[in-house]
């Protein structure tokens, strides 16, 4: 259909009217991002005025950027810690918002081990909504003709709980398809799924991926985009076709339902939809049989354009294996969000995954940036001035730090963004990394002290044997699916006929597990998204040679420190040809959706 040329957008013709008016909501947005960055904090100022929080710092009444810079400070989590804790126990009072808090999201982010609890109010998935509604606008500039098919896409709820005060804590992924926003979101040909929101709405795992695959088997001619989330799920989608293929045929053969899944909306949904189909069958029975599966995705989803899913940050490792699976199909990273808030969407969907930068929706928070300068050294973050969206400056790097409608004052989010460029007066940002993540599979991100104390915990029980861990390293292995951690030891055993065995080893693995976060051992339990942990013991000496190394290539002896984490090939191969022995966990951690605290 033919737009009206009057709709034009500086970003390129728009596909539809709903379209046109979502592009010029972009323009007029990041047009005016210092001003509406002004607004949107005047805004929180003025109705959070008589919160506990801000009436503590006195601002009597300002809500200008220089008063609220001058009074508050800047935190961290833990500095929240008391009063999330008391919201969480009960306390209805304005604490943080002025709005009632209406649940806790529960980030991938942990301290002490649990996922942090980032409160929210009713009007964010408002918010939230208007974000997403902007993603199709944008990728239809890039990909004509996405109201001919549908997108296929792996959408899961997790297991949600209630904190002691009562109020619900989940993802805010479960938060948001749970809501009438998604449950109910009206027809938009630009937006169809193969996924009914009965399967997304499943809480068993394995029934709803089950069906969901299934569902886009079945209309495989018509999907034209293929995603999830993150990277790591839809590598595990490859992997559930993989093991369940043969079962998925059948039912396409006979037109019933696998008596596996029992969950009735699903298969009151099902009947509808799932007639018997012998062709189909005998064509994914003949693809799926096959010994190579490289571009399986690209041969029983022929007309998918792109795949849509984020490859960037701690995902890029997955790109490759995409790749390889997908024929190289393009990878669509469409935005950038977090529990605490979303925060934007990449104008160029297309480009390639090293090129990927997110314009920050100004309209969302209130954004503040801490220059990041690693080798900076000398200045604390006090002295360090934080800077405005509109100032930052093209090639620095800056910590995200927000102030949010639902009460969270001038957080720090923890991820290090770079700038590549502007979008009218809204900057773009590279996606440089989170702040002391060491290693991440899935949604767990591990930092050197947890993967410490892992180590330490472990290696107690090789006391008995007069052993001890003399150094250690770890490597994300995602080559196996799904993929887990591996840790190098080296260890100095004194007593050689009281060596510690296999098993012992084994118990090390599964202690390891036991001490890292919640998020860790839920990917390991209920998502079955981490592998068994493994440990390589290396020979005597290896980390000398990894020194050795380090130094042949300029690092200074004195100031040389062995990294927790290596994932330099020359440094792998070192590794890898100096391991006697390779051990797994024999067994799940402990994981429960509650907290222990
Ligand atoms: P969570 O609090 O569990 O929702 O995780 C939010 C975090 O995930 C962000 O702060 C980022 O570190 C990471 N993240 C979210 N979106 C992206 C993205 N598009 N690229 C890279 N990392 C992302």
């Amino acid at each position: 259909m033919a737009v009206d040329s009057s709709l034009s957008s500086p970003l390129g013709p728009p596909a539809c009217e709903k379209d046109a008016k979502a592009l010029r909501f972009i323009e007029e947005m990041t047009r005016n991002a210092d001003a509406v960055q002004e607004q949107v904090l005047a805004f929180i100022l003025a109705r959070n005025a008589d919160t506990e929080y801000l009436k503590r710092f006195k601002l009597g009444g300002a809500t200008d950027r220089e008063t609220y810079k001058s009074k508050l400070p800047i935190i961290t989590y833990e500095d929240l810690q008391p009063e999330i804790q008391r919201i969480a126990n009960g306390d209805r009072s304005p604490i943080l918002s002025a709005h009632p808090i209406t649940e806790f999201l529960t980030s991938s982010g942990t301290s002490a081990g649990e996922r942090k609890l980032m409160p929210t109010i009713k009007e964010e998935l408002d918010r939230r909504q208007l974000l997403y509604s902007l993603l199709m606008p944008v990728m239809n500039l890039y990909v004509p003709g996405l109201d001919k098919g549908k997108g296929l896409y792996f959408l899961f709820v997790k297991s949600e709980t209630r904190t002691p005060g009562g109020l619900l804590a989940r993802p805010v992924l479960t938060s948001y398809y749970k809501s009438e926003h998604f449950k109910t979101r009206p027809y938009d040909p630009y937006n169809v799924y193969t996924s009914p929101n009965e399967a997304i709405l499943c809480s068993d795992s394995f029934q709803s991926m089950y069906t969901q695959m299934l569902c886009g088997l079945l209309e495989r001619q018509h999907v034209l985009r293929l995603g999830a989330v993150f990277a790591s799920g839809l590598i595990r989608a490859v992997k559930f076709l993989q093991l369940h293929w043969p079962h998925l045929a059948r039912d396409i053969r006979s037109g019933t339902l696998n008596p596996q899944i029992t969950d009735p909306a699903i298969r009151r949904r099902l009947a509808d939809i799932l007639v018997p189909d012998e062709d189909l069958a005998d064509f994914l029975s003949a693809e799926c049989s096959k010994e190579n599966w490289e571009g399986i995705i690209t041969r029983i989803w022929p007309n998918t354009k792109y795949l849509d899913v984020i490859v960037t940050g701690a995902m890029a490792q997955y790109i490759p294996t995409l790749e390889y699976y997908s024929n190289g199909l393009p990878m669509a990273c469409t935005m950038y969000a977090s529990s605490e808030c979303y925060f934007g969407l990449n104008l160029n969907p297309m480009c390639k995954p090293s090129e990927v930068s997110y314009t920050i929706m100004p309209n969302m928070a209130y954004f503040e940036f801490l220059p990041h300068e690693p080798n900076a050294g000398g200045a604390s973050d006090k002295e360090i001035k934080l800077v405005d969206l509109v100032d930052v400056e093209l090639g620095k790097e800056y910590e995200l730090v927000i102030t949010t409608y639902a009460g969270l004052c001038r957080y720090r989010v923890g991820d290090i963004l770079r700038v590549t460029g502007f979008h009218n007066s809204a900057p773009q940002f590279h996606f440089v990394r989170r702040k002391n993540v060491l290693l991440s599979i899935d949604s767990d991100k591990t930092d050197e002290a947890e993967l410490q104390k892992a180590v330490d915990n472990a290696s107690r029980l090789l006391l008995e044997y007069s052993t001890s861990v003399v150094e250690y390293t770890s490597y994300a292995d995602t080559k196996t699916i799904p993929g887990h951690y591996v840790i190098y030891w080296e260890l100095l055993v004194k007593e050689a006929t009281n060596e510690p065995s296999d098993d012992v080893l084994r118990r090390c693995c599964l202690e390891m597990e036991e001490s890292l976060n919640s998020v860790y051992r839920q990917g390991r339990v209920a998502d079955n998204s981490i592998g068994p942990l493994e440990i390589r013991v290396v020979k005597t000496g290896t980390f000398e040679e990894l020194m050795d190394y380090a130094i042949s290539r300029g690092a200074s002896i004195n100031q040389y420190k062995v990294p927790r984490c290596v994932n330099f090939t020359p440094i792998m191969e070192l590794l890898d040809s100096r391991v006697v022995s390779s051990h797994f966990s024999p067994a799940l951690p402990h994981w429960t959706p509650e907290r222990r605290r």
